[in-house]
């Protein structure tokens, strides 16, 4: 009897072990996966929004796991994430700083520098530019996730960063279209170019701004994202478009020979909308007293942004050009008025 209650004993004690063994062991593979599944959930979100399926849960139909629980599972770090962009970070930091430079120190050299860079790497390589797409964006709050495009967003970030402090800084150095159209500008013979009567000029501006809001309203009602095709050529960096398209391209590029920054003037929705943003502008472009009847600035700015006295904030992309001649002692009258004082009062100190 007592042989057999200890038999009994032994073999629940036996049960008990095997049984601990299997339940330990699932709650062994369920810890990581439940913490996984609570700090990964927008790290799967990728995936997912790009239509693929979820994994199925187990491969219990091999046999291996009847408990049907994923091995294991990679779980990626913020030190993955910076480590795998660290480079586009460090390339835009240096971009933006290369642009910033060449404004502050007011060079031609680095300007057109710069412009050669925003085409070439801003354009070609990454097609990093701000798009309507992104004002659609704004508008429902639906932007790209933001720990897969650091090196965007540093870059839009950077860019508006820089039109609230000093203006449309952007149109004037770190757009790739607006970059081709100033180096186009800067390399085709003047003797080309059409200009048309002021007022029709001043009036042409709005264009772009009466753009910006059909466009805005159109995607509001339609959803309709590919509408961005007909109102700017940037897919043109990432070679993406179609016949027509390339034909439209043509035609603008062709038409921008004889007017100035034609789509950055007139019809860019960006543009636009940078140029609202300007008006909370910070730093902006000082004037001289004797700007009220000086004209050699307003003749200078190619973007027609100098009417008389007044700097047009919105239409001016910080290209430096009249603050060049703001600051040049030879030209400016402000500085020759001055000069003529200094010497006149030395003169008349001399004759005492
Ligand atoms: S106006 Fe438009 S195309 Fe021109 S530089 Fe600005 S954003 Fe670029
Ligand atoms: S040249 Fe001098 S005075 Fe004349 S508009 Fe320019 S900053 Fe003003
Ligand atoms: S020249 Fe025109 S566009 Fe350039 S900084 Fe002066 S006002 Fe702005």
């Amino acid at each position: 009897m007592r042989g057999a209650a200890a038999r009994l004993i032994l073999l629940l004690a036996l049960a008990a072990i095997v049984g601990r063994t299997t339940i330990d062991a699932r709650v062994a593979s369920l810890a990581p996966v439940a913490s996984e599944g609570a700090s990964q959930t927008s790290i799967a979100a990728p995936a997912e929004s790009a239509g693929q399926p979820a994994r199925p849960a187990a491969a219990s139909s091999s046999g291996q796991d009847p408990w049907g629980f994923e091995d294991e599972q990679t779980v990626e770090t913020w030190s993955d994430i910076l480590r795998s962009q660290a480079l586009n970070l460090a390339l835009v930091a240096s971009f933006f700083a290369l642009a910033l430079v060449s404004f502050l120190r007011r060079s031609v050299r680095l300007k057109y520098v710069t412009l050669a860079a925003t085409i070439g790497y801003m354009g070609f390589a990454k097609s990093y530019l701000i798009s309507i797409v992104n004002v659609f964006g704004v508008v429902k709050w639906d932007l790209p996730i933001v720990k897969y495009n650091l090196a965007w967003y540093l870059f839009a970030i950077l860019a508006v960063l820089s039109t609230l402090l000093w203006g449309r800084l952007y149109c004037g150095r770190m757009c790739a279209f607006g970059a081709v159209t100033q180096i186009m500008d800067a390399l085709l013979p003047a003797k080309l170019r059409v200009e048309a009567p002021a007022p029709i000029e001043r009036r042409a501006v709005w264009i772009k701004y009466g753009l910006l809001v059909a466009v805005v309203a159109y995607f509001v009602a339609t959803n309709d994202l590919l509408v961005y095709r007909y109102v700017e050529p940037f897919w043109m960096f990432g070679l993406s478009g179609t016949a027509p398209m390339w034909i439209g391209l043509s035609a603008l590029l062709i038409a921008t020979v004889f007017v100035r920054n034609l789509y950055c003037r007139f019809l860019c929705p960006v543009g636009a909308t940078l140029g609202l943003l300007s008006r909370l502008t910070v730093f902006r472009i000082k004037r001289w007293s004797e700007c009220r009847t000086c004209r050699i600035c307003e003749k200078a700015c190619e973007w027609d942004a100098i009417h008389g006295p007044t700097i047009d904030v919105m239409e001016c992309v910080r290209c430096d050009d009249c603050e060049r001649i703001y600051a040049d002692t030879e030209k400016c009258p402000h500085w020759i008025v001055l000069k003529r004082k200094s010497g006149r009062m030395a003169g008349a100190a001399g004759a005492r």
